[in-house]
């Protein structure tokens, strides 16, 4: 017998609440249980009516007066900017060339990157995130250490080395050949290796020589099945920078197009200054786009509308952008993104915020069928929310009179504290 029940509050998105409103958007079971066999829900629902068909002797963890959810995806974070995180005082490229380039040529020695792949991953784990987009840095070994820490702990962890062949010190810098080698060196040896995925990472446009954009587009078109991974219009001088190094494109995004790196398999960080045929185009080419609010107000790097991306039909997916990114908790981040969205003049809805971090992720990195909601047949990546994690949270807990209530105090005063328990495939993987 493999199987085991876990008894909590129950909840999970199953759709998006700006399409199908908030109550057809998810399922929530105030005394639930979840089935897990082999690493995969069997099935969630509420304990009253799944507790009699479990066979004789299955184990039941009781995880009463807490809450599982899936665990939550980030779309966008950089593993080599741990070290650099909460660095003072600059906008994006002075913030690059001052903090950023200096500790990513720390890469080039394997034991770095696996010291601090291991620590990554673990801060992963205990902030609730079973997933995510990763970028390393140009060394083909960060990536390599990180796929390999990552198999070890089973995550469902998509990365790249960064291809950055000009505009970037010579350390932190490959050539159009050796990003394109080592590229495919890495997707041979990684990509589908137990639940790992490759993306092909330039760093962004201004980095990137046009040999090197050509041939990232030439490996999308020979692996139809890896993801593209960039940053596009985050701050106003790099929009500026790109337009100066490609007179020709309409506009930033207009770049990747014309490189073929335009795709329903592209995930573009931030996105923060787009016109409305920005957003267009991304739609018609069903890309996905990525909020980063932490990394966004941090670098001074201005405000995402998700409005207008929704208004398009756009894909959207949360995460943390760390090391611009000033915490790995996606609940901190469902924090900023409220601000964010109410300086938008718009109110980020509980519901949508964990869309955004579970569901809404898991499509935007195309893994809705593995990960993102707690629905039978996926893989069993969920965690406990503890109700009681700080005085504050359990005070204010319990003044809540409904799951709205609920959802929106945890996204407002929780944090890692807040994650009692991380199961990756169904196996504790971290334990506050
Ligand atoms: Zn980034």
């Amino acid at each position: 017998m493999t199987a085991t029940a876990y008894k909590a509050a129950i909840f999970h998105m199953t759709d998006d609440p700006s399409i199908v409103g908030v109550a057809n958007s998810h399922e929530y079971f105030k005394e639930g249980m979840l089935v897990v066999d082999n690493g995969i829900v069997t099935a969630a629902g509420h304990c009253v009516d799944i507790e009699p068909t479990l066979a004789n002797g299955t184990p039941i963890v009781d995880h009463t007066g807490s809450m599982i959810v899936p665990g939550f995806i980030d779309t966008h974070i950089h593993f080599p900017q741990v070290d650099m995180i909460a660095s003072f005082g600059e906008q994006l490229l002075d913030w690059l060339n001052t903090y950023t380039f200096p500790e990513e040529a720390k890469f080039a020695d394997p034991a770095h990157a696996a010291e601090c792949a291991d620590f990554f991953l673990d801060e992963l784990l205990r902030n609730g995130t079973t997933t995510a987009l990763v970028y390393g840095t140009a060394h083909k070994q960060s990536a390599d250490a990180l796929f390999a820490k990552a198999f070890k702990r089973d995550m469902r962890i998509v990365a790249g080395k960064a291809l950055m062949d000009r505009n970037v010190p010579e350390n932190v810098r490959d050539t159009a050949e050796s990003g394109d080698k080592d590229s495919r060196d890495l997707i041979a040896k990684w990509h589908g290796k137990g639940r790992l995925g490759y993306a092909v990472t330039p760093r962004f446009a201004p980095a990137c020589s046009d040999e090197q954009m050509t041939r990232a587009g030439q490996i999308l078109k020979d692996f139809p099945d890896v993801l593209m991974h960039t940053h596009l219009s985050e701050n106003v001088s790099e929009i500026d920078w790109v337009q100066g190094l490609y007179p020709n494109s309409k506009d930033y995004l207009d770049v990747y197009d014309q490189f073929g790196l335009l795709t329903d398999r592209s995930v573009f960080a931030h996105c923060v200054h787009m016109e409305g045929h920005e957003f267009q185009r991304l739609a018609e080419a069903n890309a996905a786009v990525a909020f980063y609010p932490t990394s966004n107000l941090f670098l001074g790097s201005g405000l995402f509308s998700l409005k207008e991306a929704e208004k398009y039909g756009v894909r959207v997916g949360l995460g943390t952008d760390v090391g611009a990114g000033t915490s790995f908790s996606i609940l901190q981040t469902m924090n900023e993104a409220y601000k964010v969205c109410h300086l938008k003049g718009d109110k980020l809805n509980p519901y949508k915020s964990f869309y955004l971090a579970t569901l809404g992720g898991a499509n935007a990195l195309h893994m809705a069928d593995k990960v993102g909601s707690l629905k039978a047949g996926n893989e069993a990546d969920f965690l406990v929310l503890d109700f009681a994690a700080t005085p504050l949270l359990k005070r204010r807990m319990k003044s809540c009179k409904n799951l709205d209530e609920t959802l929106f105090v945890l996204s407002m005063l929780g944090d890692d504290r807040a994650i009692s328990h991380t199961y990756i495939a169904g196996h504790l993987q971290h334990k506050r």
